[in-house]
């Protein structure tokens, strides 16, 4: 890739003085419209990424960014210390829309992870009557959950917990995609088990969609032991994968759902925990929070953003442009082209190194050609372009990557 002067001073700015905790691919961005964004030199990319998911409405979608001007120039924060006139409406609206008694707002999607293992333990405690302090949460090899020190506790990748330690206690690990492995734990333990957390499909694990049934039967088991299935939607959710939730395609329906990322649309850090009363109402006045959880600017953003969801039809537009997405993909004829899986709009290639390039080298092709994703694991590459993109576009898309895969 060619990197023009303006482009590496950016970089280089970054890299002296922000911590490099990120390795992004070298380009800079300035401008985003719709499935589109622009670096500083003007080049207009394909963005098929979608900042992992959260602008599936498209980069500064009017509506949204309408919604957050209006709010913006009207009031922004409150804090919880007081009632506001957003807030309520906002909590109507998006328990309505998922059919949950109750929401509980929050901002970044491991705030929301941190704020569902809180209500299960809590749960556990006061509902189902597990002694106290020795509540378990079972969790999934390979997930990707968040940075928290609680939540990489609960993560099986080394860059994510090495050096992070200690851990926090009471979480089990069983392999993703077996039920078994779930109903033998829970038939070992499951009087101390509050809930069992799981992405109904592992995004940032290299998007690794589970057996048909598997969700269903998670489902069957934790009702038996009396179990909450916590499913995490911040990266499916939202219409990403066909559906408003990931969990529908299997009319599961999670006792508690966590959303973050796309429920703002991308614009702010909105996130939110939905569950019923049984569960919700276990927290009480004082005991969870956050001071910007649920302020103004959020909540009018979100009821647009889901609003916009609904309107542009987007889960339908995902399934759709999904299928001819995967067809199109798996008919690239090279020998780095490997499996193709996903659901929605959701997707990954799997690229075989071949003559000592990999997926990062077809990144950095794909980028220059003006098409942007990145390598989920070494050798995944996740496809997630704005649910707004056309079928013309996406089809211009293809040949992108097509191009930049056989000739990388
Ligand atoms: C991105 C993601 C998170 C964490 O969200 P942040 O806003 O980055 O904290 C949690 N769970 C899943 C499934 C994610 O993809």
């Amino acid at each position: 890739m060619n990197i023009s002067a303006k482009t590496q001073q950016f970089i280089n700015q970054e890299a002296q003085y922000g911590a490099h905790n990120y390795h992004p691919l070298p380009v800079v961005l300035s401008k985003g419209k719709g499935a589109f964004v622009w670096d500083v030199d003007g080049k207009k990319y394909f963005d098929f990424l979608s900042a992992y998911s959260a602008v599936n409405q498209g980069h500064c979608h009017p509506k949204i960014v309408g919604a957050l001007v209006e709010q913006a120039q009207t009031l922004c924060l409150t804090s919880r210390a007081f009632y506001n006139d957003c807030l309520g409406p906002y909590e109507e609206f998006i328990a309505k829309f998922f059919g949950y008694d109750k929401v509980l707002p929050m901002n970044s999607g491991a705030e929301a992870v941190e704020t569902a293992l809180k209500l299960s333990r809590r749960w556990g405690y006061v509902r189902k009557g597990i002694p106290e302090n020795e509540a378990i949460i079972v969790g999934c090899q390979g997930n990707f959950h968040g940075r928290t020190i609680s939540v990489v506790s609960l993560s099986t990748d080394p860059a994510s917990y090495s050096g992070f330690g200690p851990f926090t206690p009471g979480l089990i690990k069983i392999p993703y995609n077996d039920a078994a492995a779930l109903e033998k734990v829970l038939e070992a333990e499951g009087h101390r088990i509050a809930a069992f957390m799981l992405e109904p499909i592992q995004g940032e694990a290299g998007v690794f969609v589970p057996d048909k049934g598997y969700l269903k039967r998670c489902a069957e088991l934790c009702k038996k032991h009396n179990v909450l299935l916590v499913a995490d939607e911040v990266q499916t959710g939202i219409a990403r994968t066909g559906k408003m939730l990931c969990c529908q395609h299997e009319d599961v329906r999670p006792d508690v759902v966590i959303l973050g990322k796309a429920l703002s649309g991308g614009v702010l850090p909105v996130s939110a925990v939905l569950a019923d009363d049984d569960v919700m109402l276990t927290i009480k006045p004082g005991q969870h929070g956050s001071t910007f959880g649920g302020f103004p600017l959020a909540c009018r953003v979100a009821v647009a953003a889901l609003s916009v969801v609904k309107e542009e039809k987007l889960a339908e537009r995902a399934e759709y442009l999904g299928e001819i997405f995967r067809r199109e993909l798996s008919k690239i004829d090279s020998p780095m082209a490997g499996l193709v899986r996903g659901k929605g709009l959701l997707n990954a290639i799997v690229i075989t190194p071949h003559n000592g390039k990999e997926a990062w080298d077809v990144c950095l092709r794909m980028a220059a050609l003006g098409l942007l994703a990145k390598p989920t694991h070494k050798h995944i590459i996740r496809f997630a372009p704005p649910l707004v993109i056309t079928e013309e576009e996406l089809l211009q898309a293809v040949e992108l990557i097509k191009t930049a895969i056989e000739t990388v």
